[in-house]
């Protein structure tokens, strides 16, 4: 019998999880299995608003996935994916043309949320990538740079907005107003010219989070010089700054867009139903109505049953979800059921930048180093399961 194809698109927490453990638990004869990704490299989003912020070399945050997926099992292309053709079972790439798979894992990630708001991919900060980490840093140095070397020296240079107070905008402006002090020394910039805005449309800072720890965080930021706008959505995104709803405008020449995210547009590319680039997959994690498509990370929606809302997309929910597609990949390959999706939320911790963070692990609530130290733990447990201890030896962080 000839081998049945694997294909997994995506590079990400949800793809790499994937090929590492059907590396580990599928024999050469049980199938051919191939990677597609964007970049020759892989990347840990959840480590992005470091480099974006400068707090941290972005080198740090990729590595060559080569290095990563064992070659003799996994076969990488570097490319774009464009479409999924279901009637096929073929996908479409844009350098090399159309690639067959029997049974397709589809974890490409997510793009900016702008919900409806004008002007945020002309005048804002959105991608979360290598490269959009880059772009923000750069741009930041860049108007340190300009502020003492123009004849008038404009204000707005030194106004930072960050749009969304959710974890990953909050995870932002914590390592940013760690890093403005160091900023303003090197540049020969007085501090108190800097000014930091976070601006979030609903009624908290991160919504539905522990209402103490928020209060944590804030008191925190408020004292590095962060000024919260709290229920106040922005309308709109020009060149010079940001409208608020209200009619105020705030200038600025970097906003910095983190409001949430949608999936992948290859799914709606390829006529899945979904719901803002999600699709809501079945408990085993296939497409509904789809015998041999996995659907796993921010380019799937699953309810907790507990809330009767979406689980907030995350990468812990992303690697969860790739080890028991591997699992099923594998039952279904040998005509055996397949298993249901249960996912094992250990909690929710983020950064604020230097040594500290909040977060909440199993019902227990963590500020401050002892926080700072869990996070450091999560970051460095993923490598590991990446890559076991030398990974976590070459990269990871420490944790003190
Ligand atoms: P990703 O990990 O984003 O991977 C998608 C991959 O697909 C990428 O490698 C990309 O290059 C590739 N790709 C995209 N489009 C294409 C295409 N057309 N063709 C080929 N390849 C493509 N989650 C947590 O659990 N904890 C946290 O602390 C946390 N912090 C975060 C901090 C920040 C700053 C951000 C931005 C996110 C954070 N998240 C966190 C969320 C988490 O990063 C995502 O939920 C997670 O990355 C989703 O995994 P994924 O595999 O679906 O996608």
């Amino acid at each position: 019998a000839t081998k049945p194809t694997i294909l997994i698109l995506g590079g990400g927490y949800g793809g790499m999880v994937t090929a590492t453990k059907i590396a580990k638990e599928f024999g050469h004869n049980d199938a051919n299995v191939t990677l597609v990704s964007k970049h020759n490299y892989h990347y840990q989003t959840t480590w992005l608003h470091e480099p974006a912020a400068g707090t941290m070399h972005a080198d740090r945050t990729r590595m060559p996935i080569a290095n990563v997926i064992n070659e003799s099992k996994i076969n990488f292309i570097q490319d774009e994916v464009q479409e999924i053709h279901r009637e096929d079972n073929k996908v479409t790439l844009k350098e090399k043309g159309q690639v067959d798979y029997d049974y397709l894992v589809t974890a490409l990630g997510s793009v900016p949320e702008t919900f409806g708001v004008g002007g945020v991919f002309e005048h804002a900060f959105s991608k979360w990538t290598v490269n959009g980490a880059r772009e923000i840093k750069d741009h930041i140095e860049y108007l340190f740079a300009k502020y003492n070397n123009e004849p008038e020296p404009r204000d707005d240079y030194l106004t930072f907005i960050v749009a969304g107070a959710g974890f990953t905008g909050m995870e932002f402006i914590g390592e940013l107003s760690e890093r403005i002090p160091r900023l303003c020394q090197e540049y020969d910039v007085p501090k108190n010219k800097v000014k930091m805005y976070v601006i979030e449309a609903a009624p908290t800072a991160l919504p539905g989070f522990d209402p103490e720890l928020v209060e944590y965080a804030m008191n925190l930021l408020e004292n590095r010089g962060v000024e919260f706008k709290i229920n106040q959505p922005i309308s709109e995104v020009t060149a010079e700054g940001v409208t608020l709803k209200d009619g105020e405008e705030i200038k600025s020449q970097t906003v910095v867009w983190a409001t949430g995210v949608r999936g992948n547009p290859v799914i709606e590319q390829s006529g899945f139903e979904n719901m803002r680039g999600r699709v809501k997959v079945e408990k085993d994690l296939r497409a509904p109505g789809e015998d041999n498509i996995f659907i796993i990370g921010d380019c799937s929606l699953m309810i907790n049953e507990e809330t009767e809302r979406p689980f907030p997309p995350t990468a812990q929910i992303a690697m969860q979800q790739a080890e028991t597609v591997a699992t099923n990949l594998k039952a279904l390959i040998k005509g055996e059921s397949l298993q249901e999706f249960k996912p094992d939320i250990k909690g929710t911790v983020a950064s604020l930048g230097g040594k500290e963070a909040i977060g909440i692990v199993g019902n227990k609530k963590l500020y401050g180093t002892s926080a700072n130290f869990m996070k450091k733990m999560i970051d460095n447990r993923y490598l590991w399961i990446l890559g076991g201890a030398g990974l976590v030896l070459k990269r990871g962080k420490n944790p003190f």
